[in-house]
């Protein structure tokens, strides 16, 4: 099996909070609870609280049996991609197999509304990481920002984090991302602040739109804005540091790579570069190609271009 049939692993990708990460993608494009308005993915096609094996758990495991035969140089193995995890219903056990099979730590990025049920914290607890996300502090607010498929309420979510807190010794990262204008007032900020505290997750990460979001209207809060908003927050909150990685000199990168990973995240020149290891001048000429022939776009964003692959649906 080549790397690019993989058809549920992809990467691994540039992760500013995990480094080298390799993806699972738990879910068909775009599968998720929310429909954030900063999603880098896009909206979301398929808006559901309905948790069942949207991937086969047993095609993953396979997959996954192959890359480690042939690759293990990632920082971590993250069930990340293209939706909501925790609506696949064999996402813990698909956690089980990587701890019994390699020594990679799993990160799950989940934005809690499953958490609410007690087998998915149980399932959830069991990552290495877990990494959460708020950017809301009422009801309507999170209309706003996530945009919840119908019956999701504030109040359970919050209880769903915390209660996961209470069950789980690993590390929960709590991730609060901010639109410049939307959840950015001082005291909104406040009010996310308090209820980070309440989750006692062990970081608490500042994000913004780094990576062009699903809607314009999402705009990134400017860099001494994002510091000052970070001192509202009891726990120390760090806006999240560029993407570096140890690893990135080991690996070696085609034309199909670089491909496969820009459909599923956008990348700048350099991401690329800092992960796959290349030279400018050979990403340039990836670049350049995967242009002319329609299979990636360019987006500029602030003072950097963003590369992303046009989504190719599966069969
Ligand atoms: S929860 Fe994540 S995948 Fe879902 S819409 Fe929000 S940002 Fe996108």
């Amino acid at each position: 099996m080549s790397k690019t049939s993989y058809r549920h692993l992809f990467g691994p990708v540039p992760s500013r909070r995990f480094g080298r990460s390799l993806g699972i993608d738990l879910t068909p494009f775009k599968t998720c609870s929310f429909d954030c308005i900063f999603c880098q993915l896009g909206r979301t096609t398929n808006k559901t609280a309905i948790a069942t094996e949207y991937v086969p758990a047993q095609e993953v495991l396979t997959e996954l049996a192959d890359w480690l035969k042939n690759d293990t140089a990632a920082d971590f193995i993250s069930l990340a991609g293209s939706g909501e995890p925790t609506l696949n219903s064999a996402f813990g056990q698909i956690i089980d197999v990587v701890h019994r099979e390699c020594k990679i730590p799993v990160a799950l990025l989940t934005n809690g509304t499953q958490l609410i049920h007690d087998d998915v914290r149980l399932q959830a607890a069991k990552a290495d990481v877990i990494k959460l996300s708020l950017s809301a502090w009422d009801q309507q607010s999170l209309d706003v920002m996530n945009r919840p498929v119908d019956g999701v309420q504030f109040s359970e979510l919050i209880k769903g984090m915390q209660d996961l807190r209470q069950i789980c010794n690993n590390q929960i990262w709590l991730e609060v991302f901010l639109a410049w204008g939307i959840n950015t007032a001082p005291d909104d900020v406040r009010k996310i602040a308090k209820l980070a505290a309440s989750i006692a997750p062990d970081k608490i990460q500042l994000n913004t739109a780094v990576r062009p979001p699903c809607e314009d209207f999402a705009r990134p809060v400017p860099k001494e804005q994002l510091l000052r908003l970070a001192e509202l927050f009891e726990t120390k909150a760090d806006p999240i540091a560029e993407f570096s990685s140890d690893h990135s000199s080991q690996v070696q990168a085609t034309e199909a790579d670089v491909l496969v990973t820009l459909q599923r995240r956008p990348c700048t020149l350099g991401q690329l570069c800092a992960v796959f290891g290349l030279h400018r001048n050979e990403a340039s000429k990836y670049i350049g190609k995967l242009l002319r022939t329609g299979q990636i776009v360019e987006q500029r964003k602030d003072s950097e271009w963003y590369y992303t692959g046009v989504h190719q649906a599966k069969s």
